[in-house]
């Protein structure tokens, strides 16, 4: 049975999965006993926000499509960083089906959970193995963080973590991004998000004047893929030194990571090329690659020096004046 809810309360309400844009369940529901009713978004009202709140934070509903975003020209005047990563995820015809709530809630696209004869082993499908550890794990994890060492699929998951960016879940309120997905140590789930919860909206705190920030993405293919590694940098220089930093990883553990050791290396120095250099190979401490994943660790080192290059190669956040005056983008209906 499918149920179209027109409240977010009548969703609440309903028993069955949550589908958004879709792209991502209806692949997961032909794998045996992932199928079952069905709640579907599309008429739900309350979910469809865009707007900066008068605190000067960007609030996006959790159905706003994910080219929207990507391509809105605040978004990207304010959280460059941010609205690259979105703009350029998946696929054109993916972008503008996917939602940005199911993009951060997406499974895991590890190949031994998604293979219907195989499946029923994977921890995250109720087994007790992960058959990617002793298998192929050309494209899992190089921070082995627990039993299972998939990647979390989520660009949108890792953009937001290195915003310390929040979800609204309706009925129990805000979540922090990072509290969403955790360390990784749990095998068995993607997010903690509780069975049958709504997100409502996608929070990014105020932007920073003189922020400079980018996202670079390593990839096997030109597009329209997965990537194998993705980092998304950002930094605020003040008399000539990086006052704030943040590095975030992506395609390297079962969950986004932000890198910590990265971030120090940053802080308090000029944005010379022998520091952008130092922080990213400290990108990688706490790194333990599988057999097949120690191409991601030397990855990892580019990748973040190229966040960081785009990053200072681009011209740094300008506010209109303090974030509470920001001009708001107009608000529009889906
Ligand atoms: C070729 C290809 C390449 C791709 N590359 C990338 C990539 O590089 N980076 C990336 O991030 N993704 C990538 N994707 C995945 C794509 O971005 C996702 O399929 C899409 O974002 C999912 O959004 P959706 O709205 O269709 O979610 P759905 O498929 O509708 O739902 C996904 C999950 O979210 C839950 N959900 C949805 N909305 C809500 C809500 N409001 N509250 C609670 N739960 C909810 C659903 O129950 C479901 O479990 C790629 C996909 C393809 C096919």
């Amino acid at each position: 049975m499918i149920v179209f809810p027109t409240t977010i309360e009548e969703a609440l309400a309903a028993t069955g999965t949550l589908r958004a844009g879709g792209t991502e369940l209806q692949e997961r529901r032909r794998l045996p006993g992932m199928g079952g009713d069905l709640v579907d978004l599309r008429d739900t009202a309350g979910l469809d926000e865009l707007r900066f709140s008068e605190g000067g934070e960007l609030r996006i509903g959790a159905k706003r499509r994910i080219a929207e975003i990507g391509g809105h020209p605040e978004v990207k005047a304010k959280y460059p960083g941010f609205a690259e990563a979105v703009g350029g995820l998946a696929t054109p015809q993916i972008r503008e089906v996917g939602t940005m709530a199911g993009n951060l809630l997406q499974r895991t696209r590890c190949w031994y959970f998604r293979a219907p004869e195989t499946g029923d082993r994977c921890f995250k499908r109720g087994g007790n193995e992960c058959s990617a550890r002793g298998g192929d794990h050309l494209y899992h994890a190089c921070f082995d963080l627990g039993p299972c060492v998939s990647v979390h699929p989520s660009t949108i998951g890792m953009a937001m973590l290195a915003y310390d960016g929040v979800i609204e879940v309706a009925s129990s309120g805000p979540m922090a991004v990072a509290e969403l997905y955790g360390d990784g140590s749990n095998p068995r789930v993607d997010h903690g998000l509780p069975e049958g919860a709504v997100v409502t909206a996608l929070v990014l705190p105020p932007p920073r004047t003189g922020e400079h920030s980018a996202y670079f993405r390593a990839i096997s293919r030109a597009r329209s893929e997965w990537p194998l590694v993705e980092a998304l940098a950002r930094v605020v220089v003040e008399d000539g030194t990086i006052a704030q930093a943040s590095v975030a990883l992506g395609g390297v553990a079962p969950v986004p990571l932000r890198a910590p050791a990265a971030e120090a290396a940053l802080l308090g120095k000029a944005p010379e090329p022998s520091v952008l250099g130092e922080a990213a190979r400290a990108a990688t401490e706490g790194a333990a690659p599988l057999p097949m994943t120690r191409y991601k660790v030397e990855l990892v080192v580019g990748t973040v020096l190229e966040a960081l290059e785009r990053a200072f190669a681009r011209e740094p956040v300008e506010l209109a004046s303090s974030n509470d005056k920001l001009p708001r983008p107009a608000e529009t209906s889906p």
